[in-house]
């Protein structure tokens, strides 16, 4: 029979105990013992239940108290010099020190963990790097769970993949190679090799999804040089190296020469390459085939993955094949036992992490034919009633959705046509200012909404506190003196979230939480049928604030390409496919606010550039259609409408072209935190339309001064034309507290008003 197995579970709990253990832990409520006592809790549950589901290979030093990518360099003993280590033994206080900094000592950077939500702290290297052995983690944990009576595989972070993600922190040698540290990283992972081997261990997991990346010719000649010195030191201790998140195309044939006694591959995005893998498949060794889709929380097709394991099996042999899930489970919730407000059906369409240690396992057996036939029954069942629910097909979206023509994804007039006419019409000021949309998240704005869910506030009673709080917003801005207004979005809890809700074929969870760093876990909605917009979802509020103001109001909805990038996408149609829906819905909704008298509507896609492929030569394909969603939701309006657009990110560079052809007639982006260093993407390509360079980094509680923005504008004004600048902050004000927002928005109408005084012809926007 096949091996029933697992990458990793998620560590934080179905109730999300792990955050409240490591939350009260920092604010002093639990001590380290009680800390370390929950995660032991968790991570003996786990495996039990793992085991006990009938998985035959469970995984350890998968749990972590933050982050796996910050384990291994605490295991590596990887602590940058600002930290100050004694060189002891690293426990959990020095961990969360690099995770979180304290005082004047900065944090390490987080960054996304390839294209997941998922992000990891980025291991720093400089030129006097050493590594030693400096924790007992993945020792620890085999231990425990020996004592639990489950025999686990140890989990590692690859070489090529920790030095791969990692970056150099070195003024003195800011060029230095962090891939010549691979002589110095090997001796330590030979030591934790030997000592696994010395407690028992059968197979150790290395983890190597950089091979889902482009990958030099250099770096694949590390990966091959680390896994000879690896396996000759493992001696009798099985190595299954693991690839995930992407197939392995130039990569596959490195990968498979490694000489390992085993490798994962991801069969869900890779599905195409199967049988690539399956003709150049070493004979004798173990195929970990990851075919239960680790990144979402759809329920696995038993009838199609049946046929391709019987395709592998007849290859590999049935003791040389082990089931997995794709790659690690902490991408997806915990578990649908705790979800008591969906309905059967549409639980029946699911799975969570548990569900899908289940699915592995049930593969497991109906492969074997010892399976239960009923577990495949009512997996049949419930495909066929995904396919053919009324609930997910709505025959009249998916009709609209075939009759976009090329026309609908194209504004009437070129930009310099509608420029002219929209700036008859709002009569501007030059160097025009604005906001991005939201202002201060105050506790008392959070518990409006709260009791207002909750009943304790009646609907009419809400509404009128929310437009209290708009009118105070607005009177602020109108004091200060901001050109375009935004009304604060203060019925918003989530960008995301908020219009998922008023959308049709989008679901929430109640407990459907997945760590997106540290204790932050987020609960992403589920698209889970054709979308369309039913009734309005802004415009009561964006026309009530406009009606409180002469200053244009802008409009505020969130993009397509972000509102599928945060969710959890329904995986029976092309993801272009899914976003054409949504940018349908939020079209209807900015022709309604055009309507209502808006002038100007925003249209925020901050999560544009994450939807990147990881391989580049998949990039313009994504490309085009998430700029074709972006201009299918805002190109039906008239010349005279105003569509802006933010992004909050500083790497532009490399896809300049593709948001310059979103021909919004306004950007805003970020700026002051790399200081300004985006603009060098200005510098080689001229963009086109008007543009915000922002000049007040919000996610800092600093309040800038009016030098320092007049500064970070002279910069903007040496790449960018003069008469296309906009003057704002980097990003949405919710985190912030008014007694910053309000001195540093006057310095920015400060600073807006000397850039006017300093270039008098430009006066007006002309
Ligand atoms: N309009 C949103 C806000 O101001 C934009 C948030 C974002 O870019 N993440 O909060
Ligand atoms: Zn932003």
């Amino acid at each position: 029979m096949a091996i029933a197995s697992n990458l990793g579970f998620p560590r934080i709990g179905a109730k999300r105990e792990l955050k409240k253990a490591t939350e009260s832990h920092w604010k002093g409520e639990l001590d380290l013992a009680g800390l370390q006592a929950q995660g032991a809790a968790l991570r003996r549950a786990h495996w039990v239940k793992q085991a006990r589901a009938g998985l035959t290979s469970v995984p350890s030093n998968d749990f972590s108290f933050y982050d796996q990518m910050l384990d291994m360099s605490c295991l590596l003993g990887n602590v940058p010099p600002r930290f100050d280590w004694d060189g002891k033994t690293i426990g959990p206080d020095l961990l969360f020190l690099m995770a979180r900094g304290a005082g004047k000592t900065p944090a390490c950077e987080m960054t996304k963990w390839f294209d997941t939500n998922y992000h990891y702290i980025v291991p720093e290297f400089h030129s006097q790097t050493t590594f030693k052995l400096s924790s007992t983690k993945p020792f620890d944990e085999f231990e425990e769970a020996q004592k639990a009576s489950v025999t686990t595989r140890p989990v590692l972070i690859g070489p090529l993949t920790y030095l791969t993600l990692g970056k150099v922190q070195d003024d003195q040698h800011p060029d230095f190679d962090r891939f010549g540290l691979i002589d110095k990283l090997l001796p330590v992972y030979v030591e934790i090799l030997k000592k696994l081997r010395a407690q028992g261990v059968q197979w150790v997991q290395i983890d190597e999804p950089v091979c889902s990346l482009d990958l030099t010719e250099a770096q694949k000649k590390i990966l091959m040089t680390s896994y000879e010195t690896l396996s000759k030191a493992a001696e009798g201790l099985k190595i299954l190296v693991a690839n995930y998140f992407g197939d392995l195309r130039d990569n596959l044939d490195t990968f498979l020469g490694l000489p390992v006694h085993g490798f994962h591959i991801d069969a869900v995005r890779g599905a195409d390459e199967v049988d690539q893998v399956l003709t150049k498949f070493p004979k004798g060794k173990l195929l970990s085939l990851g075919i239960v889709d680790g990144r979402n929380i759809w329920k696995n097709d038993f009838d199609s993955s049946l046929k391709v394991l019987e395709k592998v099996q007849e290859v590999v042999g049935d003791d040389k094949l082990a089931i997995a899930p794709s790659c690690s489970l902490v991408h997806v919730p915990v578990t649908l036992e705790s979800e008591t407000k969906l309905d059967q059906e549409f639980q029946s369409w699911l799975s969570f992490a548990e569900e899908k240690v289940s699915e592995v396992v049930a593969l497991t057996e109906l492969l074997s034919g010892k399976g239960n036939p009923k577990l495949l029954q009512t997996n049949q069942a419930a495909m066929a009633s995904r396919k053919s629910s009324t609930r997910i097909h709505n025959p009249a979206v998916k009709e609209r959705a075939a009759q976009v023509q090329p026309k609908d994804l194209k504004r009437s007039s070129t930009f310099a046509q509608r420029q002219k006419v929209q700036r008859a019409k709002l009569k501007l000021p030059a160097f025009p200012t604005t906001t991005i949309g939201s202002f201060p998240q105050t506790k008392e704005v959070r518990s409006l909404r709260a009791r207002h869910r909750k009943g304790e506030l009646s609907t009419a009673e809400y509404e009128s506190a929310i437009e209290a709080e708009i009118k105070k917003a607005i009177e602020f801005q109108n004091e200060i003196g901001l050109d375009m207004q935004v009304h604060g979005e203060f019925e918003r809890n989530d960008m995301v979230e908020y219009f998922g809700e008023l959308l049709e074929g989008f679901a929430f969870t109640q407990f459907g939480w997945v760590q997106s760093y540290g204790s932050r876990y987020v609960k992403p909605p589920i698209i889970f049928g054709d979308v369309s917009r039913p009734k309005p979802m802004t415009v009561r509020w964006s026309k009530f604030a406009q009606g409180l103001t002469d200053k244009p109001m802008k409009g505020m909805l969130t993009g397509p390409v972000t509102i599928m990038q945060w969710s959890f996408v329904r995986n029976d149609q092309p993801r272009s496919e899914t976003v054409k829906q949504i940018a349908l819905g939020i079209l209807d909704e900015v022709q309604d606010l055009e309507k209502a008298g808006l002038a100007a509507i925003q249209i925020d896609e901050p999560a544009f550039r994450e939807g990147l492929p990881l391989r580049r030569a998949d990039w313009n394909q994504y490309l085009k259609w998430a700029a074709e969603a972006f201009r299918l939701s805002s190109s039906g309006v008239e010349d005279s409408t105003q569509i802006h657009t933010h992004m909050c990110y500083a790497e532009f560079n490399d896809i300049i072209e593709a948001i310059a052809d979103l021909d919004a007639d306004v950007i805003s982006v970020e700026t002051s935190r790399s200081n300004m260093e985006l603009l060098e993407a200005f510098v080689n390509f001229k963009y086109p339309n008007e543009i915000g360079p922002g000049v007040y980094d919000i996610h800092s509680p600093r309040v800038p001064t009016v030098e320092e923005m007049d500064q970070l504008l002279a910069k903007a004004e040496q790449v960018l034309p003069p008469q296309n600048i906009w003057v704002n902050p980097d990003c949405g004000l919710k985190t912030r507290g008014w007694e910053e927002v309000i001195p540093a928005l006057k310095n920015l109408v400060a600073s807006a008003k000397k850039l006017r005084e300093a270039n008098g012809a430009l006066n007006a926007q002309t």
